[in-house]
């Protein structure tokens, strides 16, 4: 089946003055991330990134007037794909090696055979489909998609763990270490407006707690962490932003199957 090729490979939608949603219209749900502008005094954030299947920065371009750091919440592939064409990453510092995709062990894949089977297999028993291509688009003519790979970041990269706090000169935003999902997930926690960014340790469809580096104690802990947070809003690394009921409900849902 042939592809069309998209005219445009990202959508967005302005949340408020400073915070702008971009995604992937043409990608499957499964690997659709959440992509999170956020404009700061001193310099902004790009927290997490998409696929990589076409240049971010040049589709985000009126969007950066400052320098901008791109923020990894962790290293999936379907979070990290842009973050090579930014000048400064911010990634936890377990997660460093895979974010420059130095050993090559990141799984990566647009389609369910170039997708390593135990993964699959995983993702399949949190409760998704998996459909054997995974894009309804390709952003360019002779785009092949068993060529994909993830490009690993090679400028500069700033480590960071639970308690540190990126600073954008009117807002600041806490690091929290929320691993379960990944070893080095990441939130971004504003306490004086109650924004958390939570990345894939809590969103609004099926937690995925089995692929290679989740840890199920830990991800425990992580839930009873979210649920003591008194977040206004979440925006997550998937699916639709939600207020505090709505992440005390997913969290307790998951800590009563899995605690
Ligand atoms: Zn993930």
């Amino acid at each position: 089946m042939a592809l069309k090729i998209a005219d445009h490979w990202f959508e967005r939608k302005t949340i408020d003055d400073a915070i702008t949603l971009l995604w992937e219209p043409y990608v499957d749900p499964l690997i659709r991330c959440n992509i999170w502008h956020v404009r700061g005094r001193d310099f902004d954030l790009m927290i997490d990134t998409g696929l990589g299947i076409a240049s971010l920065a040049e589709a985000a371009q009126d969007l950066l007037e400052k320098p901008v750091k791109a923020v990894a919440t962790h290293t999936h592939y379907d979070h990290v794909g842009g973050h090579h064409e930014f000048q400064e990453c911010i990634v936890h510092k377990l997660e460093e090696a895979s974010l420059r995709n130095e050993d090559k062990s990141n799984f990566a894949g647009l389609t369910k055979d170039t997708i390593d089977p135990y993964v699959a297999e995983k993702i399949e028993a949190s409760g998704y489909k998996l459909k054997d291509v995974l894009v309804t688009a390709i952003p360019k003519k002779g785009f092949n998609l068993a060529d994909y790979e993830l490009k690993g970041v090679q400028n500069k990269i700033t480590t960071v763990e639970a308690g540190d706090v990126i600073d954008l000169g009117d807002r600041q935003f806490e690091i929290l270490h929320l691993p379960g999902h990944s070893p080095g997930s990441i939130g971004l926690w504003e306490a004086k407006s109650g924004t958390l960014f939570s990345g894939d340790a809590i969103y609004d469809g099926p937690l995925i707690e089995t692929l290679p580096g989740a840890d199920l104690d830990q991800y425990i802990a992580t839930l009873r962490t979210l649920m003591d947070i008194p977040a206004t809003v979440v925006h997550a690394g998937h699916d639709p932003s939600f207020g505090r009921d709505t992440l005390q409900q997913i969290a307790r849902k998951y800590l009563t199957m899995w605690a």
